[in-house]
């Protein structure tokens, strides 16, 4: 039952993990993520940027299932994640680029159609939308993230967002 603000945020962060739905993160969210971020962007798994997504994605569950899955049944069920990603991302934000680095560095570069190391807000909203998030959410969550509002969604500014939505408040 959600009854805090807390809770909710939290449980808002776990759904964005658990792209199934199904209860638990493992492994196969994160290649679901990247296969509907491939399919959005029409970009082929076995091109190399799908094959640096695929590797991203793979480097973030072993890293976040490093740092949660207590029991190591290769399954971070939300109170492990309660208990080890978010208490232990808050409390050390660089690890958190540290993990998930690789695939935002990979997600970006497929999102960036004309490669110049930044994608736009629509691109952005795009992104965000094929992970899951209502279009009005996903929108203005992208407009959000550029901080400095040039139109283009730097590497850095998507990486602070990420870790940034780790600093849950209690
Ligand atoms: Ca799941
Ligand atoms: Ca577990």
């Amino acid at each position: 039952m959600v009854s805090t603000e807390y809770e909710r945020k939290i449980a808002a962060r776990f759904a964005t993990f658990d792209q199934d739905g199904n209860g638990y993160i493992d492994r196969e969210d994160f290649s679901a993520a990247a296969k509907a971020l491939l399919a959005e962007f029409g970009t082929a798994a076995r091109s190399d940027k799908g094959q640096a997504l695929y590797i991203g994605a793979e480097a973030f569950w072993q890293g976040m299932a490093g740092i949660a899955d207590r029991d190591g049944d290769q399954r971070i069920t939300r109170e492990e994640f309660v208990h080890g990603a978010v208490k232990r991302l808050r409390d050390n934000p660089d690890r958190f680029a540290g993990i998930a680095g690789p695939f935002l560095h990979a997600a970006l570069a497929v999102a960036d159609a004309d490669a110049d190391g930044a994608a736009t807000v629509a691109e952005t909203a795009r992104a965000l939308k094929a992970l899951g998030a209502p279009e009005a959410v996903a929108t203005a969550a992208a407009g959000t993230l550029d901080t400095d509002a040039d139109g283009r969604i730097s590497e850095p500014e998507i990486v602070s967002a990420f870790a940034r939505y780790f600093t849950v408040p209690e």
